[in-house]
């Protein structure tokens, strides 16, 4: 029997090389304003096509069980090294697979099942991992949610206190997925503090804008704080916990051997070279330029007569409501029409939305991708006269080929990988 090829040159495979072909080309030639994609560099990605991707190293560096792994256990060094002195961590575990996998692990180590704890809303910006019925947060864990005030769509601190002072929850849980606010760490701090809680800030999305130093960092703040590399930090698909000294034994239990099984070694590779990339100065510049885009964005989008939740943004995301651009237009119609015009983000709820998470009354947007294919401000108003025309008239087939045009030249002149 022949060997397996390990020929690089030659993948061989062309049925699915050839459809990798084909998805950077759709990366290269359409608008990627998904939240919470980004474009990583050539480093990151040949660290994850990596020889790494063949090793067996269940245990932490020093403690493994099984042989050979002298120099994974370096890279995984140099991965927890960079992530600690990123955030200014105590401790850092990057072995879990994914962010949800690294709540489900912080959850784990900290909470008992059936015990309390508080999250944000669903249909206001949280995640499906704070608490959800149809994920195992939910199902584990008796989560009471707060909300935004009505007001301004702020993360509502008054509500938060009282449903704190009122269930006694082990856990508080700050962090969303779809808000676009800063979400300041030190007042959840105080009212954890005062009902004996532990806190838990999932960084998922803000990672990069707490590494570029525009968002409030909760390391040090929080006792735990998970977050995703592959977000605006930038690097590849994953999951990460940092911690305090005092609850790292209680973590590291927790991802392995209570959730995982070995690590992805190439993947904390790529972490590393990620962590390496954003303590690097250019990207504080980067972090500024994405918030200074979303900024753009919504102002050019506000123009054009749609509302822009909470009246703008801080980060890289804006959410629009649709409705008072067009009150019969739902989110999922105009992310439809969207991305036939060569213009990729998502639907989502709005505060209040009256339609349910499958139709929506919004769209949430994201500048992380474009910025980092050096997209600008004049970019950006460009971008909201597509996303206008397209939605304007979303029934004429020709505009949108006439915008998916358009889109094309655009991303003709910033191909993330040229
Ligand atoms: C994206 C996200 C996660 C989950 O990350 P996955 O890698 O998709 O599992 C968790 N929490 C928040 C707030 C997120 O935005």
């Amino acid at each position: 029997m022949e060997g397996v090829s390990t020929d690089r040159e030659l993948p061989g495979d062309e049925e699915l090389f050839g459809l990798i072909e084909r998805e950077l080309e759709r990366q290269s030639s359409t608008l990627q304003l998904i939240a919470s994609e980004n474009f990583t560099s050539r480093a990151v990605m040949a660290a994850t096509g990596s020889v790494l991707t063949n090793k067996y190293s269940e245990g932490y560096p020093g403690r493994r069980y099984y042989g050979g792994n002298r120099v994974v256990d370096q890279v995984e060094d140099l991965a927890r090294r960079r992530a600690c002195e990123l955030f200014g961590a105590e401790h850092a575990n990057v072995q879990p697979h994914s962010g949800s996998n690294a709540n489900l692990a912080a959850y784990l180590a900290t909470l008992d099942v059936g015990d309390t704890v508080l999250g944000l809303r669903l249909d206001q910006g949280g995640h499906l991992t704070h608490g959800s019925p149809v994920n195992i947060s939910g199902r584990y864990y008796d989560f009471v949610s707060y909300g935004l005030t009505d007001s301004d769509e702020r993360v509502d601190l008054d509500q938060l206190r009282r449903l704190a002072e009122e269930h006694r929850p082990k856990l508080i849980v700050a962090g969303a997925t779809a808000y676009p606010r800063v979400i300041e760490p030190g007042p959840i701090r105080e009212i954890a503090d005062a009902v004996g809680a532990r806190f838990l800030f999932d960084a998922a999305h803000v990672a990069g804008l707490i590494a570029g130093g525009v968002h409030p960092n909760p390391t040090g703040v929080a006792d735990v704080v998970t977050f995703t590399t592959h977000k605006t930090l930038r690097g590849p698909r994953g999951g990460c916990i940092l911690s305090t000294g005092e609850l790292a034994p209680a973590i590291d239990k927790a991802v392995f051997p209570g959730l995982q099984g070995g690590p992805l070694d190439h993947v904390v590779a790529a972490k590393a070279v990620a962590f390496g990339e954003a303590l690097r100065p250019e990207f504080e510049a980067y972090a500024r330029r994405v918030v200074d885009n979303a900024r753009v964005l919504a102002a050019a989008l506000a123009q054009e007569g749609f509302r822009i939740v909470s009246g703008g943004t801080d980060t890289h995301l804006l959410l629009v409501d649709l409705r008072s651009f067009d009150p019969e237009l739902t989110g999922r119609a105009a992310q439809e029409a969207l991305d036939r015009a060569g213009i990729s983000c998502n639907k989502n709820t709005v505060p209040g939305d009256p339609r349910s998470a499958f139709v929506t009354s919004g769209l949430r947007l994201g500048t992380p991708a474009v910025t980092t294919t050096g997209m600008g401000e004049p970019e950006m108003a460009e971008i909201a006269e597509l996303i206008s025309r397209v939605l304007r008239r979303r029934e004429d087939e020709r505009e949108l080929e006439a915008v998916s045009d358009a889109v094309a030249t655009l991303c003709s002149k910033f191909e993330p990988y040229s």
